[in-house]
Formats: C-alpha cells, structure tokens, sequence
C-alpha cells in the first residue's frame, strides 16, 4: 500500500506524456472537436431555453453578485454570415428589489440585440458558443496544450481571435468542449475573464449540444440556462446591423447656479460641476474613460484658474465609476463611500489593464481617497457643499450631493429624468422603493430641495418632481417564484 501514491502518479506521468504526445498535430484536434460537435456541416442553429441573467457591473455592493432576472432566452446563430441574434425577457427576481439593471421591473423586460463575429466580447460572442469556437478556432491558427483542471488531464485548445483576444476552449474525455474562456477590457475591472461553461450534451439530429450554459463575468454569474430547443441548421433570416458609429464623448456645461454647471453630453449619464473658493469639484463620473475625461476637460475650461481637487463617485456601477481610474490620474481626491474602499484598493487600482491601456496604466500615480461614512462637507467658508449617504435598494453605497444655499440637489438612478415614461416604470398611483427611499432620506435630513439635477437627464428640474413622484403607495413589483 505504501507504493500506491508513487504509481498513481507514475501512471498520470505516462498518461500526460502519451497526451502530450497524441496533441501534436493542433489541427487534427480541432477537426476531430468539430466532428464530435457536428460542427462540421452546422451552418446555422437556433436554440431557446430559460433560467436566468444577471446586470453585469450593476451589483448592490461590489462583493456580492450582479442583480438577478428570471429569463426567456432564444438565439440563432449564422455561423457562415457570422451573425447571431439574441432575445430575452427579463422578470424581476429579486425580493426586495436589489441592485441595477433596470430595477424594480413592473413588467416583463424585452430585449433583443443582433451581433457580429467582430462585435463586443474578445473573440466575437460568436466564438462563445461549443460550435462557434471550434469554426473559429480551425478559421484561426490554433495551438494545443494540456492542463490539470480539477484533478483531470485536459486538451486546451487555444487562439487569438482579431489580432488581439486570446479565447481558450478546453476540451472533455468525450473530445466537447467544456468551457470557453476569454479576457476583455473593462474601464474599472481591467482584463476581465469572461468564463463559459457547458454540460449535459445531448444529441439534437445529430448535433451535439449543451442542455446547460453558465457564464461568469467579472467574478459573477452572468447567465444561467437551461436549453429546452435546439434546431440545428434551421432556416435563419438576420439583418447585420449597419456598424453603430462610436458616441463620440463630450460634455457641455450649463450653467444652473452661480458656479454651479450641469454637464450634459454623451454618452449618458452626466456630471455636474461646482466651483468653491479655491477649487472645484466634479460630482459624477461616466460610462466611459473619454466621457470622464471630456468631463474634466470642460470643468478645466469653465474653472480654467483653480484646480479640479474632488471627484465625488456616486457610487461603483458600471455606468458611474468609469471616471475614477482616469481621475486617479489625473491628481484628483476622489470621494467614495466607505463601502467601496476594497473594491476600488484591491480591483480597480490593481487590476492589470493591458487589453486596452488607460490613462492610469500609462501614467501610473498615487491614488488619494475620502472615504465617506454617513456624511462629508467641503466648505469654503461661504459656501459648501454636502455629500450624504442615502441608505436604498439601487446600490448599498449610493451618494448625493447637496447645495445649501442654491437648495440643490444632485443625485443619481433613485431620482432620474428621462425625458420621456419608461416601458417598466410603476402603474400609477405605485411609487418604487427606491424612489421612496430618496424621499425618506431628504425628509430626514430636512433638507430644503427647490430643485434636482439627476445624472440620467438633461438638466435642472423642480424639486417639486420629487414630491410628486412619490405621490401613492410604495411597492416593489409582485415575484412569482
Ligand atoms: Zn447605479
């Protein structure tokens, strides 16, 4: 019994040597994958099932998972026009509503997105597929490598899709593969894993297909599916979208106080700008590096003597704290909930970001930070300005801010103005939770708001709306389980 553990590991030495060995030839490996698939003579396949999606970058507090949808989910994809199209119907999940992503939703949320082998996704959503990776990776010059995964010997095959993406697919004792894996860029995560993972194969008219598909983004599940259809080669009609020109980034100020500007442009949401005695403070950040930056740009050009010292960060969703990095470079003092303190020290300072370099990577610089707990004031002797946590469903984290004297208001996603009513906004006469939660917030602090300027809308409205908004009875949407 003594020489057990020596042989075993005698044996798997021998058994990675002849793996190693019967790996040589890349290309045979991905034929023999692409046979095992039916991926040979698959031109096109449609498939459907449910389970459920997740708002990435939208979590209620950065260490827990994005917000939960359950889902309808259909596909159909063109692997010869290297076309997909994809519709889901999100339900609210969540009880109580927690997080983004369009919460609370009052109705189902419809929607469908067309995309190309070269659209979003390092390589190509496309090549996220068992079928799609392997026409991909025989399109590409793959190469072949073994690696331990969970006390298993696997073929990893791997390729770097548009001169840029590296996707690795690992391949089961059944030669299907199991899991796809690729990194793309993230303004606030950096080089970001994007983890599929398949199972329970079965043979649909000859097509083998994942009955299971579970995707992890970011650290998070982001999809959850069970498929219940798949047509392979089924007649598929898909209009390629036109390539959507990129939104250029810019930011306009509008004055809308004394030394006080909102910062509208795109791409949505905007910033908004307050001059004090000795420097001024940009609240709110954006979407993207170049709209933050534009943002900068355009508060250096409105307050061109003094300099831009604060940052106030709302709060860490995807859309709000794609600023920080390039603020951090910037020289600014960025102002933060405490919760947010490991995220942004432990992940968005450190993450590596070599996909798409930032501003930060390039001129790397130490970050200052203020840490917010219930509240913070800047103040200038005449004027100041307030910075209060407000306690709600949207994100654990979420700050406004607030000028005394102008009796302004400046907050984001519990309060917005769209111009326009919503597909999933509350029947009448119902008010969100997390509006109410404005309301209970302003009310406690007796805080006198003449008017708001939301980050999601086009300028300054009357504070009034507030109080009309939360005219009726508080109530998340009913859940069926
Ligand atoms: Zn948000």
């Amino acid at each position: 019994m003594t020489f057990a553990a020596p042989l075993r590991l005698a044996v798997l030495a021998a058994f990675a040597l002849g793996a190693t060995a019967a790996l040589q030839d890349a290309s045979a490996v991905v034929a023999d994958v692409a046979r095992a698939l039916g991926a040979t003579d698959l031109r096109t396949v449609q498939y459907s099932g449910t389970g459920f999606t997740y708002s990435f970058a939208q979590n209620y507090r950065p260490d827990v998972a994005y917000p939960k949808f359950r889902a309808t989910y259909s596909r159909a994809v063109d692997f010869e026009r290297g076309v997909a199209r994809e519709e889901t119907v999100r339900r609210q999940f969540e009880t109580p509503p927690r997080g983004g992503g369009g919460q609370p939703l009052y109705t189902d949320a419809r929607a469908a997105a067309t995309v190309t082998n070269t659209s979003g996704w390092g390589g190509g959503a496309l090549a996220l597929t068992p079928h799609g990776f392997i026409k991909a990776a025989a399109a590409a010059s793959p190469s072949i490598s073994s690696r331990r995964v969970d006390g298993r010997t696997m073929t990893v095959i791997s390729f770097t899709a548009r001169n840029q993406f590296k996707v690795e697919g690992y391949v089961n004792p059944q030669r299907l593969i199991d899991r796809i894996d690729t990194w793309v860029p993230n303004p606030i995560l950096g080089d970001t894993l994007i983890e599929t993972v398949f199972s329970g194969y079965r043979d649909f008219g000859g097509v083998q297909f994942p009955t299971r598909i579970v995707q992890r983004q970011g650290g998070f599940p982001t999809l959850e599916l069970t498929v219940s259809d798949v047509q392979p080669n089924a007649p598929v009609t898909m209009q390629v979208p036109p390539a959507a020109a990129p939104q250029p980034a810019r930011a306009e100020g509008q004055l809308i106080a004394p030394a006080v500007w909102y910062l509208a442009g795109t791409p949505d949401p905007n910033s908004q700008l307050v001059e004090l005695r000795d420097y001024a403070v940009l609240i709110e950040s954006s979407v993207s590096e170049a709209r933050a930056l534009a943002n900068l740009a355009e508060a250096r050009r409105l307050v061109p003597n003094k300099p831009i010292r604060y940052h106030v960060n709302s709060h860490h969703h995807g859309d709000h704290a794609a600023g920080v990095r390039a603020f951090v470079s910037e020289g600014l003092t960025i102002i933060s909930h405490e919760m947010n303190r490991r995220f942004y020290e432990q992940t968005v300072l450190k993450n590596p970001h070599t996909l798409a370099p930032d501003a930060l990577s390039r001129n790397p610089r130490p970050a200052n930070f203020v840490w917010v707990d219930d509240k913070f004031v800047l103040s200038d002797g005449t004027r100041s300005l307030e910075i209060y946590h407000v306690p709600n469903g949207h994100a654990a984290n979420l700050l406004m801010s607030y000028l005394p004297q102008e009796r302004l208001l400046m907050i984001t996603d519990i309060f917005n103005d769209f111009g326009e009513p919503r597909p999933n906004d509350p029947p009448p006469g119902i008010v969100t939770p997390y509006y109410a939660a404005l309301g209970e917030r302003v009310r406690g602090l007796k805080l006198a708001v003449d008017r708001i300027a939301p980050s999601h809308g086009r300028s300054v409205v009357e504070g009034a709306r507030l109080w009309k908004a939360l005219e009726g009875k508080v109530q998340a949407p009913a859940v069926s389980n």
